[in-house]
């Protein structure tokens, strides 16, 4: 239980990867703090389950594309948990559109939630980061950020961009003991999956050489080690747990 103290705020916790990371770190022990936006119900259902088995989570709205929620949410953080170890830059949004029929309020709804809230989330905890001379920050990028996806051009582009972010702070936070790594997970079965049609869900399978979907449970498992200090040497780096569909 090394980290039994440890505080981690998860950005977009409500349902998905987020929701999988939120249990597995709350049932570690962690201290835990989950960002929702629109899915208040699964929130609360979610915080109610973790707190009947006596974890320490705690539950706060804010859209991370929003600079002022977002410091909102970092101060009830410390206000509830005293300070924070870890971030996890988790929210997300995806849309399949040709490049083409892309509008700019899309565009810029995609960075901002994509990219933008990257930037907020992570500036905002620095503060405290930078003060304690540790911390470590995990952003959740894609593959589709290394090697691109067709019709997904916004997407693919601000999930690079988290690449590059993660590359270049980890240079910056390096001699203050803050380590910056990214996640780009593969095909992952949560409702973010729900555009892909039955034959093109089969047809990601039959591409990725473990032959199925990932769960949400294997970027988990992959973030809490990220967050232990069995990942202390490791900044600036990118973890793709794809089942090889990209190698
Ligand atoms: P999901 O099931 O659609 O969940 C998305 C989560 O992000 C929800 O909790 C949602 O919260 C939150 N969110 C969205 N916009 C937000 C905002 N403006 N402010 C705060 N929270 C916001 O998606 P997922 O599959 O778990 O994806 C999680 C992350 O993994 C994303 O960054 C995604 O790009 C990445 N990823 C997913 C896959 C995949 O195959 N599933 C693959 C590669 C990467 P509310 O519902 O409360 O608004």
């Amino acid at each position: 239980m090394e980290n039994f103290s440890k505080t981690i705020i998860i950005t977009g916790a409500s349902r998905g990867i987020g929701k999988a990371m939120a249990k597995e770190f709350a049932f570690n022990g962690y201290n835990v703090l989950m960002n929702y936006n629109h899915s208040c119900n699964e929130a609360k259902m979610l915080f109610d389950y973790l707190k009947e088995r006596g974890c320490s989570v705690e539950l706060f709205r804010a859209d991370v594309s929003i600079k002022s929620e977002v410091e909102a949410m970092i101060e009830h953080c410390i206000k509830v948990f005293n300070k924070i170890d870890i971030l996890i830059n988790n929210a997300g949004i995806a849309q399949t559109k040709l490049f083409t029929d892309i509008t700019e309020e899309e565009w810029d709804n995609m960075i901002n939630i994509n990219l933008k809230g990257v930037y907020h989330c992570t500036q905002s905890v620095l503060k405290y980061m930078l003060a304690e001379k540790y911390g470590k920050i995990i952003n959740i990028s894609s593959v589709w950020g290394i090697v691109g996806a067709s019709c997904e051009v916004h997407y693919s582009a601000s999930k690079a961009a988290v690449i590059g972010f993660t590359k270049a702070l980890a240079k910056e936070l390096g001699p203050s003991n803050i380590q910056v790594n990214c996640i780009a997970p593969g095909m992952i079965d949560t409702d973010m999956m729900a555009s892909y049609s039955g034959h093109e869900i089969e047809s990601l399978k039959n591409d990725t050489p473990l032959q199925k979907l990932g769960k949400p449970i294997d970027i988990a498992n992959c973030a809490l080690f990220l967050s232990s200090d069995a990942s202390n040497f490791i900044t600036g780096q990118v973890i793709s747990p794809n089942g090889g569909f990209v190698i």
